[in-house]
């Protein structure tokens, strides 16, 4: 038989055989306590958890799915994405050493890294979110110790050759850590490409319901697992049972979401790339998008994340377009089942390379509405911005 598809594998491992009559899905298991009926039992982790921060069952299947998605030897849980980011870093460097990683990485990341790793004696420097697999390198020195990718980078969409970084780092003995959010360890499996370690907001698409927040962290090394490990152990991090049971209740269906979600962005970015209002729209899974070359090597599907140029205008405009819609949620994140806007420009401060963008920037993240409506939707917030724009040019300020 051939292998299984991961549609397949994610529901599969539900209702494998063998163990017993029960429900098809785990109980949410609320511990901190776990009983033993004898002394010589309480000792012996082999029986199970022997206490609630050792993850109960609905945990335990979570991170299976998890690893399997990811085609690593293990999964851990954090009680956020952020949190799966930094502690691979917290794990795996030493003060003296230095991070390498895009100067359009998520905004938390970088705090993270400008504030608290800088405060501890590890620095790092930002490559330019367009740069090139050599000039990424050029920037690897002595003291690099880890690169850090994110691709598409945010807000901008960027796509950086993982394969071929993976492979130099590993042949200059530098780390590699992926945030592989947009993908949703669905769309690129960055450990297949020699990338060490495979980072994702669950909270996204896996969770896919807009109502948690998580991470998870996937690894092959043994060594960088047991590093990782110890790291949690030693943080305490922990996840809750209910929200690892609604995680793992996402990812039956993660798939089929990610999958239309992606058609209907599709739809929406090719009615968007034709609207005169609009300069480009930054999705790489749209032909003649930044990224999209890589995207269709490397990649076999993508989130349903786009950022829009609007061609010119300002703050005032950008709202106005976001009144002007009823259908698009105004909120942060992205990968539930619903449709949000926000509006992006004010982020691109933080940059050390403000990317030239010919107006203002705005995000969409296309849910699982019919896409024929969610045109509708924008249609009206683009005669709202027009309005606007109109506006501005009878009455200059
Ligand atoms: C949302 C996001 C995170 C952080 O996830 P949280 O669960 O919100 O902490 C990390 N990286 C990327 C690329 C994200 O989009």
């Amino acid at each position: 038989m051939p292998p299984l598809s991961d549609r397949t594998r994610l529901i599969a491992s539900a209702t494998r055989r063998g163990q017993g009559r029960r429900p098809v899905n785990p109980p949410v298991e609320r511990a901190s306590t776990m009983l033993s009926d004898d002394p010589a039992s309480m000792q012996d982790s082999t029986r199970g958890p022997v206490y609630g921060l050792d993850g109960t069952s609905a945990a335990r299947e979570l991170r299976a799915a998890l690893a399997d998605l990811e085609g690593a030897s293990d999964a851990f849980l954090l009680p956020s994405g952020l949190a799966a980011v930094t502690v691979p870093l917290l794990a795996l460097l030493r003060p003296g050493e230095e991070v390498v990683t895009s100067d359009a990485v998520y905004g938390p990341t970088r705090r993270f890294l400008t504030r608290h790793l800088a405060a501890r004696g590890i620095s790092t420097r930002f490559h330019p979110a367009d740069a090139s697999t050599a000039e990424i390198l050029s920037l690897c020195g002595e003291r690099t110790r880890l690169l850090l990718i994110e691709s598409p980078s945010s807000l901008t969409f960027e796509v950086i050759d993982v394969p071929a970084l993976a492979t130099a780092c590993k042949a200059r003995g530098v780390l590699t850590v992926m945030d592989n959010t947009w993908a949703a360890g669905l769309a690129f499996r960055p450990l297949h490409h020699g990338v060490d370690v495979s980072v994702q907001a669950v909270t996204k698409y896996a969770a896919g319901h807009s109502d948690l927040v998580m991470g998870a962290v996937a690894v092959r090394d043994p060594g960088i697992a047991r590093t990782i490990l110890h790291t949690i152990e030693d943080m305490g991090w922990h996840v809750s049972p209910d929200d690892a049971w609604l995680a793992l209740r996402g990812l039956r269906t993660l798939p089929l979401r990610y999958n239309e979600a992606l058609k209907s962005a599709l739809q929406v970015a090719e009615w968007l790339q034709a609207r005169s209002e609009i300069e480009r729209v930054l999705f790489p899974p749209l032909p003649g998008s930044v990224g999209h070359d890589l995207w269709r090597r490397d990649y076999f599907g993508g989130a349903a994340l786009m950022g829009v140029v609007m061609k010119g205008g300002d703050k005032a405009s950008a709202h106005a377009l976001m009144q002007g819609l009823s259908l698009f949620g105004m909120g942060y994140s992205w990968g539930g089942f619903e449709s949000l806007i926000t509006h992006e420009s004010p982020q691109l401060s933080h940059r050390l390379h403000t990317p030239a963008l010919s107006g203002q920037l705005l995000r969409l993240h296309i849910g699982l509405e019919d896409p024929t409506d969610l045109v509708s939707d924008l249609e009206k917030g683009l005669e709202a911005w027009r309005a606007l724009q109109d506006s501005n040019l009878q009455h200059p300020a």
